[in-house]
C-alpha cells in the first residue's frame, strides 16, 4: 500500500444516484434499473481510481442511502416494524418510512453536514450476518474483482457503529448499545473470514469515534473488539481508519497493542496526531495511512507540508501510505465541471477527482524524493486595512442592558403579551421556484422577476395581516437557500454550478466556497424588507443568516482561524443590520441553526469555539439602538452543552424548536439563567398535520410556567418553506387563536 483514499463520493458526477433513487421511489423505474444504475456508478468510480494510478482502491463506499444504514442491514439490526418488508423496500422504509411506519432517526455524522441513519438497538437485538444482496461488502468486492480491480472493502468499525446507535424506544432505561459489542464483533469476524475466502487482502474499518472524547469503558471495548478481530486465524489485513481529529493516546495505544496492520490518522483536522503517535513510541511495525490531503475541504494540498508530515512519519511508522484525511464523500466531484469560477479562485481548488491526483502525485514525489506539485497560489493579499481597523475597534456588547432594552422595545413596538410571529419563510410554491429558475436562466427580465417577488411578498403580508399575526415577515421568496443567498452577494464567496455534495439520501447541497476576505459591496435584503414594511403598519422582521451558520454550510478558508473569518462575516452582517435599522426595520432576526453543529468533537475545545461563535453573533448584532429588537432562531431543542452560549448571544428573543419536547426547554433555558424573550415553537412544522388550538394553547400555558407573558412569543418551530399553503394558513390561524385565548385569560 502506497497511495490510497478512504472513500469517494457515490452520487455520480451528474448526481445520477439522486435521479435514479428518486425515479425508483416515484415508480418510474424498477428495482433492476436502480440496481443497474448503482452498479454503473460503482464501476465508474473503481475504474476512475485505478486509471488515476491509486495503489489501493476502496470499495463498499457506495450506498443507495447511507453507510450506517447499510451496516444495520448487513448485521441484521432491523427493527421489527420493518420486517414485513424485504429488499430495497425494507431498506428505503428504514431510511424514509412508509405509511404508518416511521423511519429510523437521522442525524449529523460527527461535525460534518452529512447525515446518517441512526441504528436502533435493544437488548434483544441479535446480530447476524446478512446474506444475499445485503452482504454488500462481499458483493462489491466480487463485483470489482470481476472488473479486474482489486479493492479494499470499507466497513463502519464496530465501536463507532455502536457509539452512534441509540436505544430503541422499548429498551429498558439505562441500556447502552455498546453492551452489544461482543455479538456484533462476532458478525464482523464472520464477515472478515468470508472476505478472506473471497481473496480480499485488506479491509478498512472506520473508527472516527476515536477522534472524540472516549471513556475508559469505551477504550476497553475498543481493545476487546480489535483483539478478537486481530486474532482471527484467517482474515484480510486490517486498516483501522480514524479521522475528523486527534486520536486519544489511549486509543492509539490499544491499536498499537492489537494486531491490526495499519492505522489511518487525519493530519489535516488533527495535526497533533504526530505528537500522539510519538507519545506512544510510534507504530514501528505497522503502516500509518497518512491523511494529508483534506477530504473535507476544497483546497489544493500544500504539498510541502504534506511531504514534511510524511517525512516526519517515516521515523514513527514501519511504512507510510499517502491518503486523504477522510472519505472524499464531503467534497464535490470534479473541478473541471466548473466553467465560470474566477480563475484566481479556481487555481487554489481541488475537488475529489483532483484530490485523488494529488494523493498519487504525493506518493510519487515521496518515492522519488522530487518536488510534488506546483506551489499553490496564496489567497489574494490581505483584507482592506480599514476593515481590520474597524474589526479591532468594535465592541460586541449592546448599549443598554437587558432590562433597559426590554422596556425600550416594549414602548417602541407596543406588542401584546404572547406576541405571534413566524420564523421567516412562507411556502415556496412551484410557481415561486419557477420564477427564480427562469430569472437565473435569463428567461425572464430582472423587472419581471422583481415584480413577481413583490407580488408574492404583498400576498404574504396581506395573508399575515388577515390571519392576525403581530410581527410579520416578507416570506423569503427570493431565497434559494439561506446561506447561498447571502454568499452570492458577499465578496469573498464563490458559488459553483455542479459542486454537489451528499447531505442525506438523495438530498445534495452545493456549499458556497468562502475563499477570500469577506465584504459586503451593497445591501442584501434591505429592498425586499422595506418593500414589505411599506405595505403594513405592523412590524416586519428583517431576516439574516448568522456568521456561524454561514461558515458551517460553506467550504471555509483554511489559511486563517475560523474565528477571524467569522468576524469578517459578522461585520458584513452588522452593516446590513445597520442599513435595515436606518430604513425603519424595528425587528431583525439573525438565524443561527448551525451554532451547535460546529461544536468541536472534543470537550476541551468547546469553550474556545463558543467564545468566538458567540462573539461573532454579538459583533453582528450589537450595533443597534435599544429600541431595535434582535431575534435569533435555532432549529433544535437539545441545547445541553450550548445552553449558556444561547444566553451569551444576548438576542432579545430566541426562538427554538420545542413542540416535540413539550416546551421543556423553556424551563431549561430559564434555569440556565436565560432572561430574554423566548419563542418556543408551539407546533412542529416537519409534519403536515394541522395542530389544534387546544394543543397550542396547552403548549403556551406550559411555557408560561417558566416565563412571564411579556417575554413569551408564539411561533412555529421553524420556517414554513417546505409546507403547503392550506396547512400553513390553517395552522397559523389556530396559533393566533391559541395565543389570544391565553392572553385573555391572564
Ligand atoms: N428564516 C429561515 C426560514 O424561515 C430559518 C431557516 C432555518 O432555521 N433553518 O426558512
Ligand atoms: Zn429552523
Amino acid at each position: 500500500m502506497n497511495t490510497t483514499i478512504l472513500g469517494y463520493p457515490r452520487i455520480g458526477a451528474r448526481r445520477e444516484l439522486k435521479f435514479a433513487t428518486e425515479d425508483y421511489w416515484a415508480g418510474r423505474i424498477d428495482a433492476a434499473a436502480l440496481e443497474k444504475a448503482g452498479a454503473d456508478l460503482r464501476a465508474a468510480v473503481w475504474t476512475e481510481l485505478r486509471d488515476a494510478g491509486l495503489d489501493a482502491i476502496p470499495s463498499n463506499t457506495f450506498s443507495f442511502y447511507d453507510q450506517l444504514l447499510d451496516t444495520s442491514v448487513l448485521v441484521d439490526a432491523v427493527p421489527n416494524r420493518y420486517r414485513h418488508l424485504t429488499g430495497l423496500d425494507r431498506y428505503f422504509a428504514m431510511a424514509r418510512g412508509v405509511q404508518d411506519v416511521p423511519p429510523l432517526e437521522m442525524t449529523k455524522w460527527f461535525d460534518t453536514n452529512y447525515h446518517y441513519i441512526v441504528p436502533e438497538l435493544s437488548p434483544g437485538t441479535r446480530f447476524r450476518l446478512a446474506d444475499g444482496a445485503a452482504a454488500k461488502p462481499l458483493l462489491e468486492y466480487r463485483e470489482a474483482k470481476a472488473l479486474g480491480i482489486e479493492t479494499r472493502p470499507v466497513l463502519v468499525g464496530p465501536l463507532t457503529y455502536l457509539l452512534l446507535a441509540k436505544p430503541a424506544a422499548d429498551a429498558p432505561a439505562g441500556f447502552r448499545p455498546l453492551e452489544l459489542l461482543d455479538g456484533l464483533v462476532e458478525v464482523y469476524a464472520e464477515l472478515l473470514e468470508r472476505l478472506a475466502g473471497a481473496g480480499t487482502a485488506w479491509v478498512q474499518l472506520d473508527e472516527p469515534a476515536l477522534a472524540a472524547d472516549r471513556t475508559e469503558a469505551e477504550i476497553a471495548a475498543l481493545a476487546r473488539a480489535y483483539a478478537r478481530l486481530g486474532a482471527l486465524p484467517s482474515r484480510p489485513r486490517l486498516l483501522v481508519a480514524t479521522y475528523f481529529g486527534r486520536v486519544g493516546a489511549e486509543a492509539l495505544r490499544v491499536l498499537a497493542d492489537s494486531r491490526v496492520e495499519a492505522v489511518g490518522l487525519d493530519f489535516v483536522t488533527g495535526p497533533d496526531n504526530l505528537e500522539v503517535l510519538a507519545s506512544i513510541g510510534g507504530l514501528p511495525r505497522r503502516t500509518v495511512v497518512a491523511g494529508v490531503v483534506d477530504g473535507r475541504n476544497v483546497w489544493r494540498v500544500d504539498s510541502r507540508r504534506a511531504k514534511a508530515t510524511c517525512a516526519a512519519l517515516l521515523g514513527l511508522a514501519g511504512q507510510v501510505a499517502v491518503s486523504t484525511s477522510c472519505s472524499l464523500l464531503h467534497v464535490p466531484i470534479d473541478l473541471d465541471a466548473e466553467t465560470s469560477l474566477d480563475p484566481a479562485v479556481r487555481e487554489r481548488l481541488a475537488f475529489a477527482r483532483q484530490k485523488v491526483a494529488e494523493v498519487v502525485a504525493l506518493g510519487k514525489a515521496l518515492r522519488e524524493d522530487a518536488p510534488a506539485t506546483a506551489e499553490i497560489p496564496a489567497p489574494p493579499a490581505g483584507i482592506d486595512h480599514r476593515v481590520r481597523a474597524r474589526l479591532d475597534m468594535l465592541g460586541d456588547a449592546r448599549r443598554g442592558d437587558r432590562a433597559a432594552r426590554f422596556a425600550a422595545q416594549r414602548a417602541a413596538l407596543r406588542l401584546p403579551d404572547l406576541a405571534t410571529t413566524t420564523i421567516g419563510s412562507f411556502p415556496q410554491t412551484p410557481q415561486i421556484r419557477k420564477v427564480r429558475a427562469d430569472h437565473r436562466a435569463g428567461r425572464i427580465s430582472a423587472d419581471a422577476y422583481i415584480q413577481a417577488m413583490k407580488d408574492e411578498i404583498a400576498r404574504v403580508i396581506r395573508l399575515q395581516e388577515e390571519i392576525g399575526l403581530d410581527v410579520l415577515v416578507h416570506g423569503e421568496p427570493e431565497r434559494n437557500d439561506m446561506v447561498q443567498y447571502f454568499a452570492e452577494q458577499l465578496d469573498g464567496f464563490a458559488t459553483t454550478e455542479h459542486g454537489w455534495v451528499q447531505s442525506y439520501g438523495s438530498r445534495c447541497v452545493r456549499p458556497p466556497i468562502l475563499h477570500s476576505d469577506v465584504a459586503r459591496p451593497r445591501p442584501m435584503t434591505v429592498e425586499w424588507t422595506t418593500y414589505a414594511q411599506g405595505l403594513t403598519n405592523k412590524p416586519v422582521k428583517g431576516m439574516l443568516t448568522g456568521p456561524v451558520t454561514m461558515l458551517a454550510w460553506s467550504f471555509v478558508r483554511d489559511d486563517q482561524p475560523l474565528a477571524d473569518t467569522a468576524r469578517q462575516v459578522a461585520l458584513a452582517l452588522r452593516d446590513e443590520i445597520g442599513d435595515l435599522e436606518s430604513a425603519g426595520i424595528r425587528i431583525i432576526q439573525v438565524d443561527e441553526p448551525a451554532l451547535r453543529e460546529l461544536l468541536p468533537l472534543r470537550r476541551a475545545e468547546h469553550a474556545a469555539y463558543l467564545q468566538w461563535a458567540v462573539g461573532a453573533f454579538r459583533l453582528a448584532t450589537s450595533g443597534v439602538a435599544d429600541t431595535t429588537q434582535i431575534h435569533t432562531h435555532m432549529c433544535y431543542s437539545e441545547f445541553g452543552e450550548i445552553i449558556d452560549a444561547i444566553g451569551a448571544l444576548d438576542a432579545d428573543v430566541t426562538s427554538v424548536e420545542a413542540a416535540r419536547s413539550r416546551m421543556e426547554l423553556v424551563a431549561d433555558l430559564r434555569a440556565a439563567g436565560y432572561r430574554n424573550g423566548i419563542g418556543p415553537g408551539v407546533y412542529d412544522i416537519h409534519s403536515p398535520r394541522i395542530p389544534s388550538v387546544q394543543e397550542m394553547e396547552d403548549n403556551l400555558r406550559r411555557a408560561l410556567q417558566a416565563v412571564e407573558p411579556g417575554r413569551l412569543w408564539a411561533n412555529p418551530d421553524c420556517g414554513l418553506k417546505t409546507r403547503d399553503y392550506p396547512e400553513v394558513e390553517a395552522s397559523l390561524r389556530n396559533l393566533v387563536a391559541a395565543a389570544r385565548r391565553v392572553r385573555e385569560s391572564l
